[in-house]
């Protein structure tokens, strides 16, 4: 075979190889028969791929790719938000979390204004937390109530529910006879709710 012969065997295949840099990304390049370098990141995984004309040495590639770390950086980071949407992985981008305590606030707020002067009971105020086991809690002797930030995640009837409780606490301490009738005197329904919630799991929900 001659050598322009191999030369242009070679410059037919499509090869790839990896470059890393800053030991973060691992670049898949292709190199081809092209003359401007092309960066693209994989939606699929994250791969960041470019391509590159022959000749185009590992170095010049590397620099191409520094040069667009901010984009690269951006890219990344809104594809890590759309995967964890899309997978549920039960970790919270911050602005999703953000969000998610601004909405629930107003939603409990709401609730506590329209229960408190029904139940003759006042609360002293409330924090929204991340709790791994409870809904809601209640101290009986400061009158703080903490919720639970998946409570964004529930219906607004199960929500309800969690304010009603920890409310009722505020005139039964413990969950007695006395705490449950009171329940159901204010939510009829408090029950089905009751079981509706014991459904959801953290997991299911973020
Ligand atoms: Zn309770």
């Amino acid at each position: 075979m001659k050598l322009e012969n191999m030369n242009n065997a070679y410059a037919n295949k499509k090869c790839t190889n990896n470059i890393y840099i800053n030991n973060r990304y691992a670049i898949e390049v292709t190199r081809k028969r092209i003359k401007n370098m092309y960066l693209r990141v994989k939606d699929t995984d994250g791969t960041l791929s470019v391509s590159a004309p022959y000749g185009m040495s590992d170095a010049e590639i590397r620099k191409f790719v520094e040069s667009k770390s901010d984009w690269i950086e951006r890219i990344m980071q809104e594809m890590l938000v759309a995967r964890q949407l899309k997978e549920q992985e039960p970790v919270l981008a911050p602005f999703m979390e953000r969000e998610l305590r601004r909405e629930l606030k107003m939603q409990l707020q709401r609730l506590i204004d329209k229960w408190e002067p029904v139940m003759g009971v006042k609360s002293a105020g409330f924090t929204i937390k991340k709790m791994k086991t409870r809904w809601g809690s209640c101290n009986v002797k400061s009158h703080h109530l903490n919720f639970n930030l998946l409570l964004a995640k529930v219906p607004s009837e199960c929500a309800e529910y969690v304010v009603v409780h920890e409310l009722t606490h505020l005139l039964e301490p413990s969950h007695n006879a006395r705490f449950w009738s009171l329940m159901e005197y204010y939510l009829p329904e408090s029950k089905k709710l009751r079981k509706q919630l014991a459904g959801f799991s953290a997991q299911d929900m973020i």
